[in-house]
């Protein structure tokens, strides 16, 4: 017997129908004696209409009242799968965060979460083999009391969060894909899934566009260790094994991962945006003084390169911002210029990040400069680059995404046969 937590996003909840195939595979793990929690999103398309309704009735609003109106998505598919439970002969109950109750901060629209009380889950497990149906997404401010949501994709962030309070042996993560890739299968047909990824290369991947969870599931998963298994909500129900092993990436400790690869996937985003700063002034304070705006201006500066000086005066300063922000970035710069002192301002929007990750990095050296290699007898330009311990990153224009991450897919030998 093992204690799981299973959560379905909205595309597996989108109806009555495909409720009740949850259903199905929420019955299946119970008759096959686990204890089980789910965590449920809004129906497909539910959260976006009613953040459009906010909107509609306000284009600025009280966060508060954001909320509680964006909150209501989770609770309607919480309650309609405990009531498919119940018409199964299943024993279950639906829960909303305040129920619980899942405290998190008053960051309203953006709440983390400090603490989830999960005993009363685990007590009904023991005494009325209760399934405990939860509301994703949700939680209370742990002074006020009021209705809060965890972001956008913050339903992965509850099952992990529930995961490590009710200390479950695994948090199933059904979705419409099959598991994580060493990249984009529609961009490479050759990506193949991989069976483990470790926690910190999960963070890497998911922060830079692999978008199979919310990156906060992730950290969080790694600080509490809880075992994240990515799998797709479309197989039939009946056709799985409770007991075997099916397909799906479990992301867990790197202990686990006994086969360790240099490389375990290829990361991109087109959504970033460069700018140059030509000729800015070489003394102290520059950096500051550029970084500075944009930081309280809450824009996410990412990669930086700045030329050394040739004439010790002035030099080139580049660095990327996502793309959403780029012209917003422009203007914050432009207003600096006295500050800053610049002969000339470039930008780009037609840039592309790619990455390579793997924590086997560590101990090989030599990973990247393959990389430039490669890229460079495809004629590929690198317009800057960052590295770290566990991955490096290139910018290169937009058009070349594709072969560039082809081409660093096969040079790691990540191609399926
Ligand atoms: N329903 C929320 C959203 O669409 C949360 C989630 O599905 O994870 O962002
Ligand atoms: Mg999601």
């Amino acid at each position: 017997m093992a204690r799981l937590v299973m959560k379905f996003g909205g595309t597996s909840v989108a109806d009555v129908e495909r409720i009740r195939n949850v259903a199905r595979h929420v019955k299946r793990e119970v008759d096959a004696g686990h204890e089980v929690a789910v965590i449920v999103s809004a129906m497909s398309g539910k959260t976006n209409e009613l953040v459009a309704w906010c909107r509609e009735a306000a284009p600025l609003h009280d966060a508060r009242e954001y909320d509680a109106v964006v909150a209501s998505g989770e609770q309607v598919t919480a309650g309609l799968l405990a009531i498919v439970l119940e018409g199964m002969n299943v024993n279950a109950r639906s829960w909303q965060g305040w129920q619980l109750p899942i405290l998190t901060s008053n960051a309203h629209a953006a709440a983390r979460i400090l603490d989830v009380n999960g005993a009363e889950l685990v007590k009904r497990f023991k005494e009325r083999k209760e399934v405990a149906v939860i509301s994703g997404f949700q939680g209370m401010h742990k002074e006020t009391g009021r209705i809060t949501t965890l972001g956008r994709g913050g339903s992965d962030t509850s099952a992990v969060a529930i995961a490590a309070a009710i200390r479950a042996d695994r948090c199933d993560i059904y979705t419409d894909v099959d598991g994580v890739y060493t990249t984009d299968p529609r961009v490479v047909p050759k990506a193949h899934r991989l069976d483990k990824v470790a926690f910190e290369e999960m963070l890497e991947l998911a922060s830079l566009g692999a978008k199979v969870l919310q990156v906060r599931s992730v950290e969080l998963g790694m600080v509490h260790n809880v075992r994240i298994f990515v799998r797709s909500s479309f197989d039939k129900p009946h056709d799985i094994d409770p007991h075997g092993t099916p397909p799906g990436t479990l992301i867990c400790g790197e202990e686990e991962i006994v086969e360790q690869q240099v490389v375990t996937g290829i990361a991109f985003s087109k959504d970033e945006a460069q700018i140059s700063i030509r000729r800015v002034q070489d003394k102290p304070g520059v950096a500051a003084a550029i970084f500075g705006p944009l930081a309280e201006a809450s824009i996410n500066v990412d990669m930086i390169v700045q030329n050394v000086s040739s004439d010790g005066a002035t030099t080139d300063l580049t660095f990327t911002v996502p793309a959403a922000d780029y012209e917003r970035s422009v203007d914050v710069i432009t207003k600096a210029r006295g500050a800053i002192g610049y002969e000339r301002l470039d930008g780009a929007t037609d840039v592309a990040k790619v990455s390579v990750i793997g924590i086997g990095m560590r101990s090989h050296a030599g990973v990247a400069a393959q990389a430039f290699q490669a890229l460079a007898s495809r004629n590929i330009n690198i317009r800057a680059i960052t590295t770290s311990e566990i991955k490096f990153s290139v910018l290169i224009d937009a058009a070349y995404t594709e072969l560039a991450v082809r081409t660093l897919h096969s040079l790691y030998g990540l191609d399926k046969a």
